[in-house]
């Protein structure tokens, strides 16, 4: 196993109020960094003081989007243990982004180990209250200074830690969502199912005027006929139809969401009949239409489970369980976070401990 050197900040910061968190905004004292050149494979695993950076202005990933990331969470169970959610199989992903990417696939073992290490080392920025957590964010960029179009030889990886405050901090509330018919996210055959920067870009104009029309998001269709439902963008979409989950089939077009994987075994083993297929957005409202419409939920690793009160398409409006939040939607999120912060028995295998406090 690879070597980490490890290089510790001279001075610790503090971690806020957990009530001061946000999302995304405060930065633990150190990050993981790990170099690639072509003929060398991944060098130099090292963990260092957080802070910025020097890249060529020329580097190809702020050109060309060469770029993959991952988002995954560690919590503070009430015993003071630091665990992770399925840390694993979020690097698996990782190395299947970077396939779709062109980019060089990681040892994984590397990665888990460093990742733990760096995790151990700032693990008094783990908050603690209900709903909290450290957002762990790895990603690897093209960084050759050169200004034409080919696959890179040389990359940085990167992990960086974000201690997060609850995303329902006013209390689980369900979302108003548009139904994109305009504006398309991924194609088959193109980078739809790689957490990449590219998909992210392609977003930010439709998210931009569903925002001002009043919408928290976008629920994208197919980008061929704008028929058949795919995902928000940031998360996974659930339907539930006469006692039935359902969830667009990975199509090569979506995310295969971590959260969307839990949601579906969780749901099974609850015996709940669930279904990963085909669906439209006419079949959708002809639901709603008949009464047969009971839930609709996003899920990511962010929210968890965020309830959709409201879906618009082309201007027409619907509402989902009165506004309101379903039955199914309220349980999953309740297990799924006692699950994530150890405050019920993990009979799935997902929670790993990293360290104690
Ligand atoms: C990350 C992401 C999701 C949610 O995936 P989780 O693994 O559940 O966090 C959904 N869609 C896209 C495009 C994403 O990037």
């Amino acid at each position: 196993m690879t070597d980490i050197a490890v290089t510790l900040a001279d001075k610790r910061g503090t971690l806020p109020a957990d009530d001061k968190l946000g999302f995304g905004k405060i930065f633990t004292d150190h990050m993981f960094v790990m170099d690639y050149a072509s003929d060398k494979g991944w060098y130099d695993a090292r963990i260092i003081p957080y802070g910025d950076f020097n890249i060529s202005p020329a580097a190809m990933v702020l050109h060309y989007g060469q770029a993959i990331f991952e988002g995954m969470k560690a919590f503070r169970t009430e015993d003071n243990r630091v665990v992770m959610y399925r840390p694993v199989d979020h690097l698996k992903r990782f190395n299947n982004s970077a396939n779709i990417l062109s980019i060089p696939q990681m040892d994984i073992d590397v990665v888990h180990a460093a990742l733990k290490k760096l995790i151990d080392i700032d693990k008094q920025w783990v908050p603690k209250s209900l709903g909290t957590s450290l957002y762990i964010r790895p990603f690897v960029i093209a960084v050759d200074p050169y200004v034409g179009v080919k696959v890179a030889a040389h990359y940085t990886l990167f992990i960086i830690l974000s201690p997060v405050g609850a995303y329902y901090a006013s209390g689980f509330k369900p979302v108003k969502i548009k139904v994109e018919d305009h504006y398309v996210r991924a194609v088959k055959g193109g980078l739809g199912e790689a957490k990449t920067a590219a998909n992210y870009a392609a977003s930010l104009k439709a998210s931009e005027v569903a925002n001002e029309e009043g919408y928290t998001q976008v629920l994208w269709l197919d980008a061929i006929e704008q028929k058949y439902i795919e995902e928000v963008g940031t998360m996974n979409i659930f339907f539930k139809i006469d006692n039935e989950i359902i969830t667009p089939e990975l199509n090569g077009s979506i995310l295969n969401g971590m959260t969307r994987r839990s949601v579906l075994e969780v749901a099974k083993s609850w015996g709940m009949k669930t279904s990963e297929r085909r669906i439209s957005i006419d079949e959708v409202y002809e639901a709603h239409a008949n009464g047969r419409l009971q839930e609709v939920f996003g899920t990511g690793t962010a929210a968890v489970i965020s309830p959709v009160g409201e879906l618009s398409w082309k201007g027409k409006k619907i509402s989902i369980n009165n506004g309101g939040i379903g039955e199914t939607s309220q349980k999953l999120f309740d297990y799924i976070t006692s699950l994530q912060q150890g405050r019920v028995a993990d009979k799935f295998g997902w929670v790993e401990e990293v360290t104690k406090l």
